[in-house]
């Protein structure tokens, strides 16, 4: 029996998807074989790669002047190669400290170059964004790293920031697809795929063409844009099960009718949500209301020995996966976009419950 997924990641993925991958597992396209079991240098499977590519281009609105890798390695592979592509070592950077993944492209970023961190909303115990006015971009800076939704903490950004020339470098892996975005305003966009993507070990990265072609000469090729741009992403084996999927999702959200459609459903999902924490009395959200993540709900209840009960009983009920990340305790919702609706609406159900036997 499927149950409703509220796992962080790797995430729930379309049963739509999940089934069309259950139907072709042992033989794809009439081959006799898996999509597995196939060449990544088949015309088969480049066909596959290229669709992937272009449905990912029609969804985002992708200019023509980005290239669009699929990458292994993970978003935190791209912690080391965007310095290893985009600075030198008396290059400085310019980044905004939101919370946990923020802190680690910090770490990461700090082997390679000067790291100016612009804003740090420690403070707020990373419960806020900060104000778009205080994102100044440093003169000469080689660029601007920001964390549109932070993924543990449950904080996202409403809007983008301005940094004029200085190229915007985002860290999109829970929040890509969930919404439109202009891609133009961006120098450089990655996402690990298994939240709104499809399965682990594939990372998405779209980049401006100028800013390839400059890796330091020490960079490993499977790390170095233009070497991956020309060979198509297939400079060695990719994750070829994990692009397939990929693909399959992109169809998916286009027949959910396109991005536009898809974030008024995660627009009515997250209210959902948010407002029976709010109206509750019981259940409490810690971000700013400006902050609040379309993605990820954090929230707590006041007797924390009853997270334990809360998880339990959740899941018993079909609600899997709602306990909150282990940095900061209570529970997390995740609800990306293959979450339905009906998920977020059993949820609320489930809480209204727990709150009249325990509240
Ligand atoms: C999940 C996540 C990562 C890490 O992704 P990996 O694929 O595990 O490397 C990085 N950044 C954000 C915002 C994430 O949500």
């Amino acid at each position: 029996m499927r149950v409703f997924n509220f796992a962080a990641g790797p995430a729930t993925l379309p049963l739509e998807v999940l089934q069309q991958v259950r139907d072709e597992l042992l033989d794809w396209g009439g081959g006799g074989m898996s999509v597995m079991e196939v060449s990544h240098r088949s015309k088969a499977f480049i066909d596959v790669a290229e669709r992937a590519e272009a449905q990912l281009r029609a969804l985002m609105a992708i200019p023509a002047n980005y290239k669009v890798l699929f990458l292994q390695g993970g978003a935190t592979g791209q912690f080391s190669a965007i310095p290893m592509n985009l600075t030198r070592a008396d290059s400085t950077i310019d980044l905004v400290n939101t919370g946990n993944w923020s802190k680690k492209a910090l770490t990461e970023a700090k082997r390679y170059c000067k790291v100016n961190v612009v804003a740090d909303e420690s403070a707020s115990k990373y419960s806020t964004v900060p104000a778009a006015a205080k994102l100044v971009a440093s003169p000469g800076a080689a660029y601007f790293h920001y964390t549109p939704n932070e993924t543990i903490g449950g904080v996202e950004f409403g809007y983008v920031p301005d940094v004029g020339a200085v190229p915007l470098v985002a860290d999109f892996s829970s929040t890509i697809l969930s919404r439109p975005v202009d891609v133009s305003r961006y120098g450089l966009i990655y996402a690990g795929a298994q939240k709104n993507i499809g399965p682990s070990g594939l990372c998405v990265v779209i980049v401006r063409d100028d800013l390839i072609g400059k890796a330091r000469p020490d960079t490993p090729a499977i790390w170095d844009y233009a070497a991956m741009a020309k060979e198509g992403s297939m400079l060695n084996t990719p994750n070829t099960f994990g692009i397939y999927v990929a693909g399959l999702v992109f169809d998916w959200l286009q027949k959910q009718g396109g991005l536009t459609a898809v974030a008024e459903r995660n627009r009515r999902k997250a209210e959902t949500l948010y407002r029976a924490i709010d109206e509750s009395g019981y259940y409490r959200n810690p971000v700013a209301l400006d902050a609040r993540s379309w993605m990820n709900v954090p929230f707590t209840i006041p007797n924390p020995d009853l997270d334990k009960a809360f998880v339990a009983e959740a899941a018993k009920a079909g609600l899997a996966n709602l306990e909150g990340h282990r940095s900061v305790g209570g529970m997390r919702a995740s609800i990306y976009n293959a979450m339905p609706q009906e998920g977020v609406d059993a949820l609320v159900s489930f809480m209204r419950d727990f709150q009249r036997r325990h509240g």
